[in-house]
């Protein structure tokens, strides 16, 4: 899509993931592999606010149209394609549609109203942001009694 320069300059480099018991302690520090271009940090700690900035000013550079504040109510093929019908009332022909609207997505339980709903798997994660000190890199600290693993 072309973002990623975008998406870098907007955020912090990361290059390492680091493991760390409850009391601080480094359990292993694993590095992260360039995967995309050799001259980008492997990742970037960018809040959600500047990533999706890029990603909407990529998208409307794009040719695309973007509606806020309506949501999918129905999906129906026709002919020609697909017709969708929007909480406005409003329904739009298109070639294609793309259910691209998260883990409870619409368009799943629209054309596959039997498929299984993703569950809770037990897990939590409290985030915060903290001054940076050295190198960038994700932390992760295991609760109390409990050993990352
Ligand atoms: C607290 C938290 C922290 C996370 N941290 C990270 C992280 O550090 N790194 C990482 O890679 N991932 C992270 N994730 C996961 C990441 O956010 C998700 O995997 C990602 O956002 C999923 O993208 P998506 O496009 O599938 O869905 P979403 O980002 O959920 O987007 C779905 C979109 O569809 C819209 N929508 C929903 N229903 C309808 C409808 N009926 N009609 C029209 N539009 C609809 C929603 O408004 C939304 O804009 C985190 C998630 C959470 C909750």
């Amino acid at each position: 899509m072309g973002v990623a320069d975008a998406v870098v300059a907007a955020g912090v480099p990361i290059s390492s993931v680091e493991f760390h018991t409850a009391d601080g302690a480094e359990v292993a520090s694993v590095p992260m592999p360039a995967v995309a271009r050799e001259d980008l940090p492997p990742a970037v700690g960018v809040t959600r606010r500047a990533f999706y900035s890029a990603l909407y000013d990529a998208a409307v550079a794009a040719g695309a149209k973007i509606s806020h504040e309506k949501t999918v109510e129905a999906i129906a093929d026709v002919e020609t394609g697909v017709e969708a019908r929007l909480s406005d009332g409003r329904i739009t022909r298109y070639d294609l549609v793309v259910g691209a609207d998260g883990w409870a997505s619409a368009v799943r339980r629209l054309r596959f109203p039997n498929a299984e709903l993703p569950q809770y798997a037990g897990q939590c994660v409290w985030r915060g942001r903290v001054p940076r000190r050295g190198k960038g890199s994700l932390r992760g600290y295991a609760g109390a009694g409990r050993t990352p693993r």
